[in-house]
């Protein structure tokens, strides 16, 4: 494993309404590493992720991101956010919204258009640069969105829930090229998902949360090779692995290293 480049240490999150987001969260997130944080609505994934990206601030512990706190200068140089909603600007092209962080840093025109241009090719868009957000499918938006995302060439991506709102197939077809853009770029994703399923197929670690207060139940390996292929979607291991985080979620935690074949799960 290489260094750590996410360090959460014994992290608590008050809201002033009172609730309790997060209780004693501590975790580290390796560089390269994909890592899904999943559990019920409302266990302070959203929260969690947001205090990553320096948009909430942790009420006491403290959270950095190689070596700096979330909302240094360097962190939002070296971080990019993919939010549930694609959030493009209609009145932009594809490529013009692709390019929109560079354009907010002040690179220049020619070389921001060839950044974009190479990150749609990476989402699979290149051809669809001139069109504007309105002609595309949902898939294709959080595509944009994605590649809005790699723009920056980021060191870690925090991705909350981007696949929620697409049909089964769409979902599918982009885990897939999300793990073939983190092989290619490198990348750390802290990725947040509700969908078990998906986080044990993009996942090399899975942090399972469980509510009131929001806290980490078990932190789970997912030692399957890496990155993953359809041949996983059909073996045994991966269903068992879901079961695995599920019966975590019902209170029947497996040992957080739980070594394949899986104790207690039935063959
Ligand atoms: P998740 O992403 O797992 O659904 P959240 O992080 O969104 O969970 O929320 C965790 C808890 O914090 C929930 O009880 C939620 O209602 C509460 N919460 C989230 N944001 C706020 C806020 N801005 N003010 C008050 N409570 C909040």
């Amino acid at each position: 494993m290489g260094t750590s480049t996410i360090e959460v240490q014994n992290v608590h999150k008050r809201f002033p309404d009172g609730t309790l987001a997060l209780e004693g969260v501590s975790l580290q997130v390796q560089a390269g590493e994909f890592v899904s944080l999943v559990g019920p609505s409302g266990c302070g994934k959203s929260t969690l992720l947001r205090i990553l990206a320096g948009l909430e601030t942790a009420t006491s512990g403290s959270v950095s991101l190689n070596g700096h706190l979330p909302s240094a200068p360097q962190s939002r140089q070296d971080m990019a956010f993919v939010f549930q909603e694609p959030t493009l600007m209609p009145w932009k092209t594809v490529l013009h919204n692709v390019a929109l962080p560079l354009e907010l840093r002040g690179t220049p025109l020619a070389e921001r258009e060839a950044r974009a241009r190479r990150c749609l090719e990476l989402v699979g868009l290149g051809a669809r640069a001139g069109a504007f957000p309105r002609e595309l499918s949902g898939g294709m938006k959080m595509r944009v969105s994605i590649a809005r995302a790699l723009v920056t060439e980021p060191k870690v991506m925090l991705m909350d829930e981007p696949f929620g709102a697409l049909d089964e197939m769409t979902r599918q077809r982009l885990n897939d090229e999300v793990l073939g853009i983190q092989q290619a770029t490198g990348a750390t994703v802290v990725f947040v998902t509700h969908n078990m399923f998906e986080a044990v197929y993009l996942s090399q670690r899975i942090v399972v949360m469980t509510p009131h207060p929001g806290r980490i139940a078990a932190v789970l390996d997912v030692p399957e090779a890496y990155p993953r292929d359809a041949r996983f979607r059909g073996s045994d291991l991966y269903g068992k692995r879901v079961f695995q985080v599920l019966q975590i979620l019902e209170g029947h935690p497996a040992p957080p290293d739980a070594p394949a074949p899986l104790a207690g799960v039935p063959a």
